[in-house]
């Protein structure tokens, strides 16, 4: 259990010059930990340590100011450690397994959401809490169904279940979701025809699927707002419909706030921004930026909630590392290089790269990219991209796989952004905690004793079975179950 070691264990062995001893044991705090009534969990999906790091040199270069992540850094009031990301099968968690184990509090096998490959579902935190009379919510900019709301108040096999996981929420009555992903809701949409947002508005809730209607909106509220991922804050800032019938994280999570917060037993919420994860596997620098500040926009004002209402846990996360984006290099005065051009992009690769995609000559490859992102490529640069366009392997030797890499590759000596690769990765994540609790998210902290932390703030105790690695193959090969999830690199996930 001496997965956590308290900051004063680790300054107590520096000052006293001893080496393992005092590390192997579990410091504790005297005093015990504050509960709160509302336990907020905030989530930038892929956010390895490089990344809000990366967001605040932009911030400081461009913006001329302190990332809020910085902010908080320096915060007197929070508390920071590490999330050591594993999962039952390894280091490197996709996000279902990795949500599952801060839902459930069980290690399992990447792919399965709150699942045993034989069927086995395990209780997620959502259906506890709402027990326990708290509301709960779910906020995403991917869809509502995504892996990683899922793991909080869904089971299901595949995460690709994701017309499955609509019907859990309905079912679990979670009381706020938002996101997008409206094409697992509605009849016209789903495999089956069944009209499960028309389900939600039977039950009540409010369904809204424009920043309007979202903030008229009271109650139980169902947020749709696109048909399958939100688009990427840069594509979403520079499209003005869409900015207009898209909210932000920011706003999303300003009115799960204002919905929420009457409960009289507190309430469970988790925000997620997805699509740092998503620009991590495209090797898009400009996205993950945009999508980063967006997140911790969002971090700023449930904090400002939080420090004024006094009873609030935040705790703020990511669930894995995704794509190794490190800045490489930056000079002060070097106004047209690097973190310097970002601003110039317009849109991200998901939009890009289908604008090129019929591009065989280089001067016109050159000429769209300069046109949407400010960057003039070599012409050996737009060769390379422009060869390896449909290649895994980009020039049958560089070990990436996915298609927006040999794009990413080249943009990077512009960008002076590099990356180690389009999946996951093992690296330990942050956690910055404010308010009654934190206390619990200082040192080195394992993902799924989140689940049991939580539970433990509200008087909750709750044991989900546990399954080995190999009992977990054994039934996956009977079953027949994932098995996508075998031999796959987790990309786009
Ligand atoms: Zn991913």
């Amino acid at each position: 259990m001496a997965d956590r070691i308290s900051r004063r264990g680790l300054l107590g062995t520096a000052v006293a010059g001893a080496v393992s001893a005092p590390l192997l044991g579990r410091a504790s705090i005297p005093s015990a930990p504050k509960k709160p009534k509302n336990i907020i969990l905030m989530v930038s999906d892929g956010m390895m340590p490089s990344v809000p790091v990366m967001a605040n040199q932009y911030s400081e270069l461009v913006l001329g100011k302190k990332s809020v992540w910085a902010q908080l850094k320096r915060a007197d009031d929070a508390v920071h450690g590490l999330m050591d990301p594993r999962i039952l099968e390894g280091f490197v968690p996709d996000s279902a397994a990795a949500a599952s184990s801060w839902g459930s509090g069980t290690h399992i096998l990447n792919g399965y959401v709150n699942a045993f490959p034989d069927g086995t579902f395990l209780t997620p935190i959502c259906r506890l809490f709402r027990q326990a009379g708290m509301k709960t919510g779910l906020v995403t900019t991917a869809s509502a169904t995504h892996a990683t709301p899922a793991g909080f108040a869904a089971y299901t096999i595949s995460r690709r279940g994701e017309e499955e996981i609509a019907v859990c929420y309905l079912n679990e009555e979670v009381d706020v979701v938002m996101g997008g992903g409206s094409k697992f809701f509605d009849a016209s949409a789903r495999s089956d025809k069944r009209d499960v947002s028309g389900d939600f508005a039977k039950k009540g809730y409010a369904v809204a699927r424009s920043t309007k209607a979202l903030k008229a909106a009271k109650g139980r509220v169902l947020g749709l707002f696109a048909e399958n991922q939100t688009p990427y804050e840069v594509d979403r800032v520079n499209t003005p419909a869409l900015e207009e019938q898209m909210p932000s994280l920011r706003e999303m999570s300003v009115e799960a706030l204002r919905l929420l917060k009457g409960s009289k037993e507190g309430f469970f919420l988790m925000i997620e921004g997805a699509r740092v994860d998503h620009a991590a596997h495209n090797n898009d620098a400009a996205a993950i930026v945009g999508d980063q500040l967006a997140f911790e926009s969002a971090v700023e004002a449930v904090l400002e909630f939080a420090r004024n209402n006094g009873e609030t846990l935040v705790v703020v996360t990511s669930d894995h590392g995704c794509g190794g984006p490190t800045l490489n290099y930056q000079l002060f005065p070097g106004k047209d290089t690097g973190l310097y051009l970002l601003p110039k992009s317009t849109m991200s690769f998901e939009v890009l790269l289908p604008l090129l995609k019929d591009i065989t000559n280089p001067d016109d490859y050159i000429a769209k990219v300069t046109e949407h992102t400010g960057v003039t490529l070599t012409a050996e640069q737009a060769k390379f991209v422009i060869r390896n366009r449909d290649e895994k392997i980009l020039d049958g030797v560089t070990q990436y796989s996915y298609q927006y890499a040999g794009l990413g590759m080249v943009m990077s000596r512009h960008w002076n952004v590099g990356w180690t690769g389009t999946s996951h990765n093992g690296d330990y994540t942050w956690i910055s905690a404010v308010g009654p609790g934190k206390e619990q998210f200082e040192g080195i902290v394992l993902n799924r004793t989140f689940f049991e932390k939580f539970l433990a703030f509200k008087g909750l105790k709750f044991v989900n079975p546990s399954i080995s690695v190999e009992e977990a193959y054994r039934q996956r090969e009977a079953a027949k179950t994932s098995a996508w999830m075998v031999g796959e690199e987790m990309v786009g996930l």
